[in-house]
């Protein structure tokens, strides 16, 4: 089983023909089925945010713990955006969480194994502000699910596995996988601090707490107290806005206020350290606003 990521070339197993909604296929997977679990021995999974945050709740474990145990590294483009992959048992492609009677994590299973045997496809067309979902199907040799003689619509399969509401959190988040993609080299090499806000946004959840909670991030942002409190309350809450963080970041799309005196202050830490001119000053405020986000939490 593997998930194929937004904008991939369709490749076989993948069956070339894009699906809507209201489109119907026929598949059926049920314990029942010859190939039980034959899907679970050769994955290749990339973890969504909200993947890691059901399946780190479940073990009852920090989101750190559950990356250093059960994922590994990938890098999603070629500037080194961050990704995580689910991990194998040890010299196998056989999922972690596949345990002799079935999958250990069924009711939390990540948004890639619930879409089996559709696969997901985002596209924005040209001159189009918003992206457009397809779905195709991929028919792999050992899936026998294509032949139980069960038909139904994409959106009917969708709701029965549970695959709305993956999506729904997630959303913004492929958003900015997509953008940053689709913009190449245009918006450039993102910085190093960027990259590691982008890690802390997406899958690190107990530590992006912790950073929003910060004096620092107080220093930058203008955020309502009671809103603040709920971030740091409701982890969906916090995971969304951190999709908005990143969305600032890396694209300039403004939807948190800064703190209108946040770029001096940063300003006037650099003058302690070294005196500056006039023109410096200047030219130095212009600076700390460009570089403002790479020094949050610094
Ligand atoms: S029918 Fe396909 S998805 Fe279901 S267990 Fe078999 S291989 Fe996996
Ligand atoms: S998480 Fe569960 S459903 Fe997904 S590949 Fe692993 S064992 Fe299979």
């Amino acid at each position: 089983m593997s998930n194929t990521p937004d904008n991939a070339i369709p490749a076989s197993p993948v069956i070339p023909v894009q699906l809507a909604l209201d489109d119907k296929f026929q598949f059926r997977c049920h314990k029942g089925i010859a190939c039980f679990n034959k899907c679970c021995e050769n994955i290749d999974i990339l973890l969504t945010p909200y993947d890691i945050l059901r399946l780190k709740n479940r073990f009852g474990m920090s989101a750190r713990e559950f990356i250093d145990q059960y994922t590994v590294d990938f890098e999603m483009d070629g500037h080194d955006m961050p990704g995580l992959k689910l991990r194998t048992k040890e010299d196998s492609a056989v999922c972690i969480n596949l345990m002799p009677e079935g999958c250990g994590v069924y009711s939390d299973r990540p948004a890639a194994c619930r879409y089996y045997a559709l696969g997901l496809v985002s596209m924005r067309k040209k001159d189009s502000p918003a992206e457009e979902d397809g779905y195709f199907v991929v028919r792999e040799a050992h899936c026998l699910g294509h032949a139980e003689p069960v038909v139904q619509t994409v959106g009917e399969y969708r709701r029965d596995q549970g695959v709305d509401e993956y999506d729904e959190i997630n959303r913004e988040w492929r958003q900015v996988i997509l953008k940053k993609r689709s913009a190449g080299p245009t918006i450039g090499k993102p910085s190093q601090r960027s990259l590691e806000l982008f890690f802390l946004a997406s899958y690190d959840i107990d530590g992006f707490r912790e950073f929003v909670a910060s004096p620092g991030f107080d220093e930058v942002f203008e955020l309502d107290t009671r809103f603040k409190q709920e971030l740091v309350q409701d982890d969906v809450k916090l995971l969304k806005f951190g999709f908005r963080l990143l969305k600032q970041i890396l694209f300039g799309e403004h939807t948190i206020a800064l703190k209108a005196d946040a770029a001096q202050k940063r300003v006037e830490r650099y003058k302690q350290r070294k005196l500056l001119s006039p023109s410096d000053k200047a030219e130095e405020l212009a600076d700390a606003q460009d570089k403002l986000y790479e020094s949050l939490g610094d």
